[in-house]
């Protein structure tokens, strides 16, 4: 029986717990072994406690401006919750195919050929899942074995180590500073390479940088994971909150080769605001596709079908979508240049003005602090909610969402400024 026990990692404070007299040395063995591999090496998101703290404090009623927040501020447009709720009185509530609906596979083939500029998108290629999320997490489980190595540059989003680690792989970061915008060179992606390397990982415009690559950079890289066989997953959700005149182009866009060679994900959560609808989407080669879509079939099957014909008519009413789109750009764009401004003038801050994403992701160390006590005594002492960059793989920085008013905004940087001149 205690041969199990060499095999089992638990915390210090759990086997207190575990051996304080409330639990049988039995309890205690099977306790610790009824977890998996994957459940016991999977972190918890590190965003949702700056999170819960935070309502927390609001809870007792402490005035706390949170920055923390990871979706749009503003509500789904009228026109696409409409289409969805007219769909549910037609009885659109039986499932449909697992890989999305048809006419929503096809549009979102046409909007990859037409507007993300990839070549020879079709439907077969589109896979609709619950959530971009989800669709990162299928696209590693199609194409990374135990033991494969994924190069995923730093700062990077959260889930994806996690994500990796779930597929049994090996995360293998790159680091990515401030001086270079935060994002790698092909020399560094190629240095990273072993003969185990599987995939890259590229999220741009970036969460949590706000960094976008240029079209000149990705056929860098891309040159790079084609000439070494390495797969590549980019994650380009937010591909259309981009400022200052930047445009995000698609990795996959870059040449035929590099479609071939490219997972690209994305959803419907950020451009329109549709977070809680749960709708993710990839565009993979036709083998990903097809496996990525055998896996769905076997796990979720279909994404929500009311959900879908939402999202279809926010792909059909291409006027209307855009005029929603521009409208909070527009408000984004205002709140993120006040927000840099605001964040520069305060001594021992340095922020780069990110061009897309709703976030801004500047350097602290001149105050002396780690990420997370940076963090918590900004919580602590004036109430406002910052995301530690060590979640990101970043402890010299931390994480503003803009995705907030303008006065939260406004007083969350008089605070900061208070707060800062301590130091
Ligand atoms: C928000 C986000 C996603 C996906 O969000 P869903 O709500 O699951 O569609 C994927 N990647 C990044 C980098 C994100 O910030």
């Amino acid at each position: 029986m205690y041969k199990f026990v060499v095999f089992c990692k638990i915390s210090a404070n759990m086997f207190e717990v575990l051996t304080s007299g409330h639990f049988l040395p039995s309890a205690f063995i099977i306790m610790k072994n009824r977890l998996s591999i994957w459940a016991n090496n999977i972190a918890p998101s590190p965003t949702l406690a700056v999170d819960a703290a935070a309502k927390k404090l609001k809870a007792e009623g402490k005035d706390v401006c949170g920055f923390g927040a990871g979706e749009p501020d503003f509500d789904t447009p009228d026109f696409i919750k409409e289409a969805c709720v007219k769909a549910l009185e037609a009885g659109k509530t039986k499932y449909i195919p697992s890989s999305g609906l048809p006419a929503l596979r096809e549009a979102l083939a046409a909007d990859y050929v037409e507007n993300r500029k990839v070549k020879g998108v079709k439907a077969s290629n589109i896979i609709v899942s619950p959530g971009g999320k989800f669709s990162c997490y299928l696209a590693i489980k199609a194409v990374v074995g135990p033991g494969d190595e994924v190069v995923i540059p730093a700062p990077y989003w959260v889930s994806y180590p996690e994500m990796v680690k779930l597929c049994g792989g090996v995360p293998v970061f790159v680091s990515a500073q401030d001086s270079s915008d935060f994002k790698i060179s092909p020399e560094q992606f190629e240095s990273a390479i072993t003969p185990k390397t599987k995939l890259l990982i590229l999220n741009t415009p970036s969460n949590p940088t706000g960094s976008v690559y240029t079209r000149g950079e990705l056929e860098a890289i891309m040159g790079v994971a084609l000439r070494r066989g390495v797969l590549v997953m980019c994650d380009e959700i937010y591909s259309s909150l981009t400022y200052d005149g930047v445009s995000a182009e698609s990795a996959a866009s870059v040449s035929e080769e590099a479609a071939a060679n490219t997972i690209v994900v994305s959803g419907f959560s950020k451009a329109y605001s549709m977070t809680g609808w749960r709708l993710g989407v990839m565009c993979a080669p036709g083998d990903i596709a097809s496996a990525v879509g055998k896996i769905q079939t076997q796990t979720t099957s279909n994404a929500t079908t009311f959900a879908q014909y939402g999202a279809l008519a926010a792909m059909e009413n291409k006027a209307q979508a855009g005029a929603a789109l521009a409208d909070m750009l527009k408000v984004f764009d205002r709140r993120r240049i006040a927000l840099y401004e605001g964040l520069n003038a305060i001594p021992g801050i340095a922020c780069r003005r990110a061009k897309g994403a709703f976030y801004l992701f500047p350097n602290i160390s001149q105050l002396g602090m780690s990420s997370t006590d940076f963090c918590s005594k900004l919580l602590e002492e004036v109430l406002v909610a910052v995301v530690p960059g060590v979640a990101f793989g970043a402890d010299a920085n931390v994480r503003f969402s803009y995705a907030v008013s303008d006065s939260v905004i406004e007083k969350g940087l008089e605070r900061m400024k208070r707060f800062c001149s301590k130091f």
